[in-house]
């Protein structure tokens, strides 16, 4: 369930038409096709500067959001983070996993379980961070 088919993930951005077929979107989605974990903003930034600029960046980021495409969380020290979506459509995301975070190498992987939120008489939730940290598979060898 985390890892879904970037074949799957390009066709279906392409067949979008809210998304135009840019260079700079299909240098994002490498970006995300050549990573099984999640990706922080800064990380991004770094990687593509000499195919697009931050704003770029950042607005790409926003608008495959808003279409279903990535989701976005905090780290633990209050970065943005994006890691791909498997069930999630335009303007309505299920994602509800926890990310955890490796301490030691600070890599976040999405995790596959799914937290039950209760409602809370009153309140409106509009996002919920749920992050895990410790020592990732590799570093707690
Ligand atoms: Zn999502
Ligand atoms: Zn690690
Ligand atoms: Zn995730």
């Amino acid at each position: 369930m985390k890892k879904i088919c970037f074949c799957n993930l390009v066709a279906l951005v392409l067949c979008m038409p809210i998304i135009r077929k840019t260079k700079s979107v299909k240098a994002l989605l490498t970006s995300f096709e050549h990573s099984d974990n999640a990706i922080s903003v800064k990380a991004l930034i770094k990687q593509l500067h000499q195919k697009m600029n931050k704003t770029t960046v950042y607005r790409i980021l926003e608008r495959l959001e808003e279409d279903g495409i990535i989701h976005s969380f905090m780290d633990k020290d209050g970065l943005k983070w994006y890691a791909r979506c498997s069930n999630c459509s335009p303007g309505h995301h299920t994602d509800s996993h926890p990310h955890f975070q490796c301490s030691d190498c600070g890599k976040i992987e999405c995790l596959t379980f799914e937290v039950k939120i209760p409602s809370l008489p009153n309140h409106k939730i509009q996002s919920t961070n749920f992050l895990l940290i410790g020592e990732c598979a590799e570093c707690s060898l």
